[in-house]
């Protein structure tokens, strides 16, 4: 941030505001204190007849690999009309949403994925924008090399795992970090 957003003012420090435990970024001219909070994903596993959507990704970041329709929550809408819009713009396709499946905290770049477990309503689908290619996989047949986000692949682990599963599955990448770093 080089200017507030609230003034103009560059006269922008980083400090831990009194009664808070959190460095902030604070405007020294109007006293302003900006937030930084995580952003929300929300997305669905469609299934159709047995077989789970995969949408190959046209943009960065991850061009080429696999994932679920899936995108950051607007404002003004729900979670559930997030997660239906996002299939609707990525895939060309209506969805009834069955329940919340996972929730999976990327904690490196501050997100919170929701990932709604859905049926396709008709069976029908294309490819819409940010979208290279979009296709309905056998669960053997999951390109696990070439899907895009850990929040996917613990998802449809997750799922496989436990197909009837009635409770929501929770998940963070600190693992997957921790990992990288070794
Ligand atoms: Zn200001």
């Amino acid at each position: 941030m080089n200017y507030c957003s609230n003034c103009g003012s560059q006269n922008l420090i980083q400090q831990v505001p009194s009664s808070d435990i959190h460095t902030r970024v604070i405007c020294q001219d109007c006293q302003v204190v900006h937030y930084s909070n995580p952003k929300i994903v929300t997305g669905c596993l469609v299934f159709h007849e047995g077989k789970v959507l995969l949408c190959k990704r046209a943009i960065a970041p991850q061009k080429g690999f696999w994932n679920f329709p899936a995108g950051f929550m607007e404002n003004k809408e729900t979670l559930q009309e997030g997660a239906k819009r996002e299939v609707r713009e990525e895939v060309n396709a209506t969805v009834i949403i069955k329940k919340l499946h996972t929730v999976y905290n990327i904690m490196h770049v501050d997100q919170v994925y929701f990932l709604f477990l859905a049926e396709l309503v008709d069976g029908k689908y294309s490819v819409g924008e940010e979208t290279a290619d979009v296709k309905l996989f056998d669960l053997e047949d999951i390109p696990w090399e070439q899907l895009a986000f850990q929040s996917n692949i613990f998802a449809l682990r997750q799922y496989i795992a436990n197909p009837n599963y009635e409770g929501v599955h929770h998940g963070d990448n600190h693992a997957y970090l921790r990992e990288l770093k070794a």
